[in-house]
């Protein structure tokens, strides 16, 4: 299999698009679709300085590489979840990534925060799944670095995570959610402007960039991933894709164009008694874990 472009030895074939791509031109592409992204729905303003949430995988790792080089400010930003094991070697990746790079590297340590507990342990105290919290935990502290930084925060959610997404937001016909899936969301009020620039690029694209651009990212999945609904809805996504190649990719622009008929009124929200951060009640989510946490 030769590489449509310029006939060197293909290393991954894009039926979406009828494409085969050595190497170089896949790295390309990606870079290309970004761009696209970028442009399309004015993710970012030349020069903007971003705060790229870093996991340690492909994706995010990836995204910052691109950024840093299409001329971005960037610093990374790892959010260390306390998961024995896992974290800290998702960690070392993307110090490793930072240190290879020249790169910047903010850590923050969910366990500095939750006197001494990690998600597992939350998610038993609290007696909610683990996804559930940490995903509060994860966008309260992306914000929170985000507007002390005073940066737009960009996440390496790519096409098949949005697509996944949608699914599950049609699904159940979340019309608030639907209303804020968008590829830039504005700052408000206490709140960092938040972009995701790899929108336009599936699961399967981002993994072979990240190789073909020698980024040693984690392989091994999150323990707490095992059985998600998303995973499950991509691998849907996936077997529809393998039938009619382009459909994720559909589906999820044409919800963008029709976007503006699931806006809802934003709920009212006030200063956190605590932290200062905007809230619909008295005490914020994450403050009210942390009183939790701080009970024996
Ligand atoms: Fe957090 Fe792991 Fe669940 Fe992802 S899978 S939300 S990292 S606990
Ligand atoms: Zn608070």
């Amino acid at each position: 299999m030769k590489c449509k472009l310029c006939g060197q030895r293909a290393v991954l074939r894009l039926r979406a698009y009828n494409l085969s791509l050595c190497q170089d031109c896949l790295r390309d592409f990606v870079k290309r679709r970004v761009q696209k992204a970028i442009r399309d729905f004015r993710l970012l303003k030349k020069g903007e300085k971003v705060l790229v949430a870093v996991s340690g995988g492909k994706d995010s790792l990836s995204l910052w590489e691109i950024l840093d080089g299409l001329g971005y400010d960037t610093i990374g930003l790892y959010i260390h979840l306390g998961i024995e094991g896992y974290s800290d070697r998702s960690l070392e990746k993307a110090k490793a990534f930072a240190q290879k790079k020249g790169l910047s590297l903010l850590v923050e340590d969910v366990r500095e925060h939750f006197s001494g507990l990690g998600i597992p342990q939350l998610s038993k105290k609290d007696m909610r799944p683990p996804c559930s919290l940490c995903g509060m935990v994860k966008r309260y502290l992306m914000n929170k670095v985000a507007c002390e930084t005073d940066r737009t925060l960009a996440t390496g959610h790519n096409l098949d995570d949005e697509a996944a997404t949608l699914l599950g937001n049609v699904l159940d016909w979340k019309e608030g959610y639907l209303g804020r899936q968008a590829p830039r969301l504005e700052a408000r009020d206490g709140f960092a402007p938040r972009v995701k620039p790899l929108v336009l690029c599936t699961e399967r694209e981002m993994a072979a960039y990240a190789i073909a651009s020698d980024i040693d990212y984690i392989l091994e999945e999150c323990p707490f991933s095992e059985g998600a609904t998303s995973l499950f809805y991509k691998d849907v996504l996936n077997q529809i894709e393998e039938r009619s190649p382009g459909t994720k990719l559909r589906f999820y622009q044409g919800f963008l164009k029709l976007q503006d008929r699931f806006r809802i009124e934003e709920p009212q929200l006030r200063p956190c008694s605590s932290c200062g951060y905007q809230t619909t009640g008295d005490l914020c989510n994450f403050c009210r874990l942390k009183e939790k946490a701080k009970k024996k």
